[in-house]
């Protein structure tokens, strides 16, 4: 058995991206840029207004309120190449419309009479005011978004700035999903006697989904070992294997042991968490292989912990795990102790504190407490008992709510 730690260490080093791919800018959002990019051209590329107003020499403006002849305008998408300040005159400018020569700066338009041959300035002018100058948020070369950055509507603006139609980012993996059991019907089939419907393979693709990689459904293998063959051969094909059930010391148990025989290198067997124990990670070639217990709850929970982190991490992400922030305990919690406890609970906020408190029965076989918890709690195995008042570690279940 390995602990939740080693468990998750051992994962992380054996996974890495797949791969890089180019795409068009607004598919882009919500990948991981995987090249630095640096800008073609200074950003501004030209000297600019940042105001509606007037392109004034500031040596002119020493005594308030003073008059200037107006001499011309430069809207924007106008270009300046002529247009010249003269001593005692001011250029009507719009906002980021190219400066004219010989002008220290602009006088916003709320400034002044809004003059159109004549203008009259009523504020003291200070040289250099609402003005900016070429490549002062971006020089021609520099690196303005650097590999591994998530793309957000940010990115997908100075990209697009830049003119990048096409970008790098990390390939999306794809992830077989692959449920066991003789007992399990396809959704859209009621189940007969002793039948229950195939809920993980969905569950776990929404999960894959909700991480940006992409599953791929294989089916049910049946509990013999040609069925196991066949599937997990099926399943290898993928960037990364996900199994259910099957992979307890049951006498229906063949995950593993088919698995071995197809050449996966098993890394390790169990974990110490509850629930989820009975978790196995191996690789095969490049390709890792999750095989998660079958409970729908220790399914759902050992893919949060083990594989989203590993997918977020093929998909170039490098913070890969939830954060982690304190709340207090509403109610007492018992425990045995030497393994860690992951708990389904509720968070309430109270005077700047987050409240935990139990969001249902917290039997495995309890599937409702994970609609109910909006967050997990993760409890140490050393300890056994936790008073009501006392701060464990918790993080956020479900990606809407990610950060805190
Ligand atoms: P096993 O590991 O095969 O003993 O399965 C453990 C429990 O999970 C059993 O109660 C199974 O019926 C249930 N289970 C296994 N696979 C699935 C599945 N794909 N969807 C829903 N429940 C499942
Ligand atoms: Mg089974």
């Amino acid at each position: 058995m390995v602990s939740f730690e080693e468990a998750r260490s051992i994962i992380l080093s054996s996974v890495s991206s797949c791969g890089v791919e180019r795409i068009q800018l607004l598919d882009a959002t919500g990948r991981m840029l995987a090249e630095d990019v640096s800008a073609p051209w200074d950003m501004p590329l030209w000297d600019n207004s940042a105001m509606d107003g007037y392109a004034v020499r500031s040596a002119d403006c020493t005594e308030i309120p003073c008059k200037l002849k107006v001499t011309g305008f430069l809207p924007a998408g106008a270009r300046a190449e002529g247009v010249v300040v003269e001593a005692g005159c001011a250029v009507r400018i719009m906002t980021g419309a190219p400066t004219p020569a010989g002008c220290d700066a602009v006088v916003p338009v709320e400034e002044t009479d809004d003059g159109k041959q004549l203008v009259t300035l009523n504020e003291k002018v200070v040289i250099g005011q609402h003005l900016r100058s070429r490549g002062e948020d971006v020089q021609a070369g520099e690196i303005f978004v650097r590999a591994g950055t998530l793309i957000r509507p940010p990115e997908v603006n100075m990209l697009s700035t830049f003119g990048m139609a096409l970008v790098p980012v990390f390939r999306r993996p794809v992830v077989a999903i692959l449920s066991t059991g003789d007992e399990l019907v396809e959704l859209g089939r009621t189940p007969g006697p002793g039948e229950i419907v195939n809920s993980n393979t969905l569950s776990l693709a929404a999960a894959v989904l909700e991480t940006g990689a992409i599953p791929r459904i294989i089916g049910i293998a049946r509990d013999n070992l040609d069925s196991h063959r066949e599937m997990l051969r099926e399943g290898l094909k993928a960037d990364v294997l996900i199994t259910s059930a099957g992979v307890s010391a049951g006498d229906c148990d063949f995950v593993r042991d088919v698995l071995e025989e197809l050449g996966a290198r098993q890394l390790f067997w169990k974990v110490g968490i509850k629930p989820g124990g009975p978790t196995a990670f191996a690789m095969h070639g490049t390709t890792p292989v999750f095989s998660l217990p079958g409970n729908p709850v220790s399914t759902m929970i050992t893919f949060e912990e083990f594989v989203r982190p590993a997918l977020l991490k093929m998909l170039g992400h490098t913070r890969v795990l939830r954060p982690l922030f304190k709340a207090v305990l509403r109610e007492g919690l018992k425990k045995k102790p030497g393994k860690i406890q992951i708990v389904r609970i509720r968070l309430d906020r109270e005077n700047g504190r987050w409240l935990a408190s139990s969001a249902g029965s917290q039997q495995t076989a309890i599937l409702r407490t994970m609609v109910e918890a909006d967050a997990l709690a993760i409890l140490p195995a050393d300890s056994e008992n936790f008073a009501a008042g006392e701060e464990v570690d918790v993080h956020f279940y479900g990606s809407y709510i990610d950060l805190i």
